[in-house]
């Protein structure tokens, strides 16, 4: 597989034509290197279109071979799987919707046993990295080398701008534990199509092995998600705009190695400041237990956090990263301050 990894192509397979136009435009964009389509769409309500199962197999499996683009579909089922196999389908992914559940991933791995395919891995719907590498895992119990995981977001309870939550600090956490790729399917995180490049760009400055993009040659007479398809042509401005950064080069890394160890200095002297400030701490715990005063005073506690924060938006740090910071020293404080309180009383 060649890497940056983009895919692209329509949320769903809808016509012979379709598919052929789409693809056609988008083999002419030298960084995309697969095609994908949809052809049993999982949809949240009934009565919505669901695909065109096995005829859309074969108008995808034509566009493939015209274009000489490798093809991907969405299998949910082992009857998807034995009918993409049928057709030639050269990547296969499991939607967000079944990675949830370990029965149906198990059965997919167990039909897949030993086959070459490669297999795309969403996360599932949920913020939940074990059951993101327990399916990956599933995978690579039954023999398949060729595994990807794709980032496309999770349901959240919170207003957000985003049809899925990225919280990048999963996929990052998945990387740490396991060594497969990780590509983002920015169409799904975005849900509209304004936010599709500012996301691709953060994708890739957090080392994304690539990109999933929904193009569709009519975006707007699209039979699902239509809000948040591109046209080949939008997706080439965009891929044009991205700054492709390299993981690893050794000019970078010699330049990385200075600022690396500014880093690791700076580090020590929090540390270092982290020690002193428990230091004091202690000491006030003291004075207070002396003084019978409470170890918590909150007013002066809210106000000391509001001017931190205040402060820190001149430095230009953001304010949920300072109050993160200083809730957590407040709370290793307040500890300290009770340890010397309880210490003082057994005395
Ligand atoms: C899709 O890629 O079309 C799709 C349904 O994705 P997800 O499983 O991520 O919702
Ligand atoms: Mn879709």
């Amino acid at each position: 597989m060649n890497y940056p990894l983009i895919i692209a192509g329509p949320c769903s397979v809808e016509s012979e034509e379709q598919i052929l136009v789409t693809a056609r435009a988008l083999a002419k964009i030298p960084a995309v290197n697969m095609l994908r389509g949809g052809i049993w769409k999982p949809r949240t309500r009934p009565d919505a279109f669901e695909g065109r199962g096995e005829a859309g197999l074969v108008w995808l499996q034509r566009a493939g071979q015209e274009t000489g683009l490798p093809i991907a579909t969405e299998v949910a089922t082992p009857e998807h799987v034995e009918l993409a196999m049928k057709y030639g389908v050269d990547a296969l992914w499991i939607g967000a919707r079944t990675v949830v559940n370990p029965f149906s991933v198990q059965q997919l791995a167990d039909v897949l046993r030993g086959s070459k395919v490669t297999v795309l891995v969403k996360n599932p719907v949920s913020p939940d990295l074990n059951l993101w590498i327990g399916a990956l895992e599933r995978f690579q119990k039954a023999g398949l080398s060729d595994l990807i995981a794709v980032h496309r977001g999770f349901s959240y309870y919170k207003e957000s701008p985003y049809r899925n939550f990225p919280m990048w600090e999963i996929p990052i956490a998945l990387s740490q534990r396991l060594n497969v790729p990780v590509i983002t399917d920015i169409s799904h995180i975005c849900g509209n199509r304004e936010l599709l490049q500012p996301t691709a760009q953060k994708a890739l400055d957090l080392a994304s092995d690539g990109l999933m993009i929904e193009c569709h040659c009519c975006p707007e007479a699209a039979l699902t998600d239509a809000q948040q398809q591109i046209t080949p042509a939008a997706l080439e401005s965009l891929l044009d705009s991205l700054a492709f950064r390299s993981k690893n080069t050794g000019n970078v890394e010699r330049d990385l190695a200075s600022l690396r160890s500014e880093i690791d200095d700076i580090d020590s002297e929090l540390l270092q400041l982290l020690a002193r400030r428990m230091e004091v701490s202690a000491q006030i715990g003291e004075y207070k237990k002396h003084n019978n005063v409470t170890v918590v005073q909150m007013d002066r506690w809210k106000r000391i956090l509001a001017d931190h924060i205040a402060t820190g938006g001149e430095l230009g740090l953001d304010q949920e990263v300072v109050r993160a910071v200083f809730e957590a020293i407040h709370q290793a404080s307040i500890r300290r301050q009770s340890e010397v309180m309880e210490k003082r009383k057994d005395q």
